[in-house]
């Protein structure tokens, strides 16, 4: 099994017009949607106990999916030092839309991750741009989303991303929309969709790509962080 959790800030929903649209929140409705066979699923939000995100459970979680917008400089400093390296020891990371300027998404990126936006409901068209990959799998290859946040370039994310998705908007802008990277042994996925006061996790499309996200994050296996403190040599040395 596959222990994915879900991370939610949680605050929005508590309030109109987010409440009537996720009244359980983002992070069930999330869990409610995906292809749930071979996946374990926890919640964790912020306001919960140590953030949502113990010793136990995050050493227990082979899969985070990140969401947050309004309270990214409350996550503590340190939850987010433990979570990166979760990551570099083989965790998969998924952040969500507004998780590009999480602490955690910086961290495991190193770069400012910033992007233009705009929130005028446009329409939003999606284009798989590598149809091999295992992300895209059962998705076509163009899908719209009729309302949603503007994300567009430039979006501050370091070269070594390989593109899966690019979205182009109404308005006129494009966007890197879907992007995977390798940290230390942990597989990363920012995916745009999902502003809050639109319906974005309740499309089968969005769906079926964090159900393969969490999929193709898992690790296999996890690899320590340590330097080891004495390599003999193997050879003989002079
Ligand atoms: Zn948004």
């Amino acid at each position: 099994m596959i222990r994915l959790c879900i991370w939610n800030e949680f605050r929005h929903e508590l309030r109109e017009p987010v409440k009537s649209l996720y009244p359980e929140g983002i992070h069930r409705a999330i869990a409610d949607g995906i292809d749930c066979e071979g996946i374990d699923i926890r919640f964790a939000t912020l306001d919960d106990p140590e953030q949502g995100l113990s010793d136990e459970i995050l050493n227990n979680t082979d899969v985070l999916i990140w969401w947050a917008h309004l309270a990214h400089r409350e996550v503590a400093d340190s939850l987010a030092a433990k979570i990166r390296d979760r990551v570099l020891a083989g965790m998969g990371l998924i952040v969500l839309h507004s998780g590009h300027m999480s602490k955690i998404f910086q961290a495991v990126m190193g770069t400012s991750c910033t992007l233009r936006w705009r929130q005028i409901g446009e329409k939003e068209r999606l284009w798989t741009v590598d149809p091999s990959h295992p992300i895209v799998k059962g998705v076509p290859e163009t899908f719209t989303l009729e309302h949603e946040e503007m994300y567009g370039e430039p979006f501050g994310i370091p070269d070594d991303g390989k593109i899966v998705f690019m979205s182009w908007f109404a308005g006129g802008d494009v966007f890197r929309s879907g992007v995977t990277f390798q940290r230390g042994a942990g597989k990363v996925f920012y995916f745009a969709p999902g502003h809050e006061t639109f319906p974005t996790y309740y499309d089968r499309n969005v769906l079926k790509v964090i159900s393969n996200a969490v999929r193709w994050a898992a690790p296999a296996e996890y690899f320590p962080i340590e330097c080891r403190k004495w390599a003999e040599p193997e050879e003989k040395v002079q």
